[in-house]
């Protein structure tokens, strides 16, 4: 089974170490989610101000089954919600379609 955590050998080196989920939100934020009519780059209306769940008991399948990955330790570390929807977007080369 791949390490989800081992980020790509092309990648730049991480930002962090980091091996679990932060809670950082971005991952709620930043894709767009089809089962939740989310758009790519807008939070979803279920995140609170502190990046937690309003509907956590209750969150769909998409968002029980999402694994956290060495992409947490890339954006989880970053001062603000925007900055790591940005730095999660552009790992994945989405900036230009989220405007
Ligand atoms: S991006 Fe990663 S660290 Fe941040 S909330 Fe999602 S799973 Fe957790
Ligand atoms: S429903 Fe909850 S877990 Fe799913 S994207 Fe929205 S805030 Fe995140």
């Amino acid at each position: 089974m791949p390490d989800l955590f081992e980020a790509p050998a092309d990648f730049a080196p991480r930002s962090a170490w980091q091996r679990e989920c932060s809670g950082c939100g971005a991952c709620c934020a930043a894709p767009d989610i089809a089962a939740l009519q989310k758009p790519l780059g807008a939070a979803c209306r279920h995140l609170d101000a502190g990046c937690r769940c309003g509907i956590y008991l209750s969150r769909p399948a998409v968002c029980r089954q999402y694994q956290p990955d060495w992409v947490c330790g890339e954006v989880s570390a970053l001062p603000t919600l925007a900055a790591r929807v940005a730095r999660f977007l552009e790992i994945y080369g989405l900036e230009a379609e989220s405007t």
